[in-house]
């Protein structure tokens, strides 16, 4: 497939990045895009000014959902080259979504270089301050306009690249999470484990009961029985149990994060125990209440590790550690970021530059 590249004839001044307030707001002067047909499968593959999509209000993503997305970032090193964490394994996620959701599945490696071309187009976009980035987000939508429930014929994918500050400009601090038990983000058999639309629509309601009071992520359960941990907020979970680092294991309903398998093999290349099980909150009551319960923090593209300081269960609240970060939640999160900036040598095979 030939990309084709149509450069805007203006370009926006950059903004300044050092406000953590900007994630997701601005976006670069171009955009990939690419089309699907059942005739001619993914074609017509390009490079264009960003802009608005016009389309028909009877458009059937608007409708029904139908789409899938990924989260990933490339980041400025100490020398000014530009560099990407495991893309490839969000292009294969990208597909696993796709499949979940009758999409069809584009070229993985296409997709990774037609991501390069525009990421080398829009190389001064990567903002070079301390934490700064440039977050990346594939997105395929369902564009037949018809209104009735099947899967569409066409589509559109497309990458829209935003600079972002930051996540922890005033260091790390630790996150205070709910676990509700009246609501559920996902269930085995459904589309919990696919990064698609509805699951983060579906996740808002409870999002705001745990503002109101006063927590700033949802820690949820499994669907059936409300007993055994999922994720928190739109991050991988894990707990440090006397020396050893648990995670959910991967059942169908937890989106399978490239940081939560990064934290798992960082952890094993050190020596130390890793455990991917079912973890229910009793244990982790049980865990704190004898002393066990060490740390406790969740794994995602933008935050890496968020440290949880607190957490509410029913009428029960339990303050982990010892308010700061804990030392595993520390080491995870400088030996990825090192190697994310290029300050330590890539021992595990993630980085790929864009030239
Ligand atoms: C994207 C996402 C994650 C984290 O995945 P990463 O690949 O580590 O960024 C975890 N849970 C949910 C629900 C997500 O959407």
């Amino acid at each position: 497939m030939q990309l084709t590249i149509t450069k805007a004839d203006r370009l926006q001044a950059k903004p300044d990045v050092s406000n953590p307030l900007a994630f997701g707001t601005i976006f670069t002067d171009h955009m990939f895009n690419m089309d699907y047909h059942p005739d001619k499968g993914w074609h017509n593959p390009r490079i264009e000014p960003y802009a608005p999509i016009q389309m028909d209000p009877a458009t059937m993503v608007l409708h029904y959902g139908q789409a899938v997305f990924e989260g990933l970032k490339a980041y400025r090193t100490g020398s000014g080259a530009v560099q990407l964490f495991r893309p490839r394994d969000n292009y294969k996620r990208l597909n696993r979504s796709s499949h979940l959701l009758c999409i069809p599945e584009i070229d993985e490696a296409f997709g990774v270089e037609a991501l390069k071309e525009l990421l080398r187009l829009e190389k001064d976009w990567v903002p070079g301050t301390p934490g700064t980035s440039l977050y990346i987000r594939p997105t395929i939508i369902a564009t037949d306009p018809f209104l009735g429930v099947r899967a569409s014929h066409t589509y559109r994918f497309f990458v829209i690249l935003s600079p972002v500050g930051a996540y922890y400009s005033a260091g790390f601090n630790p996150v205070k999470i709910w676990v509700t038990r009246n609501h559920v983000r996902a269930v085995r058999g459904g589309v919990g484990e696919a990064k698609t639309p509805g699951n983060y629509a579906a996740s808002l309601f409870a999002a705001d009961v745990a503002h109101k009071k006063g927590y700033t992520q949802v820690l949820w359960l499994d669907g059936v029985e409300q007993k055994y941990i999922e994720e928190v907020g739109a991050m991988n979970i894990f707990f440090v149990i006397d020396g050893e680092i648990i995670t959910p294991a991967l059942n169908g309903s937890i989106l399978p994060g490239i940081t939560r398998n990064s934290v798992l093999a960082l952890s094993k290349s050190w020596g130390l125990k890793t455990a991917e099980r079912q973890i229910s909150i009793d244990e982790v009551m049980a865990a704190h209440a004898s002393g066990k319960l060490q740390e406790i923090f969740g794994s995602g593209t933008a935050a890496v590790i968020s440290p949880v300081g607190e957490l509410k269960y029913g009428e029960q609240i339990i303050s982990i550690g010892d308010g700061t970060v804990g030392p595993i939640a520390n080491k995870l999160y400088k030996a990825m970021t090192d190697m994310q900036y290029g300050k330590a040598p890539d021992t595990m095979g993630w980085i790929e530059g864009i030239e």
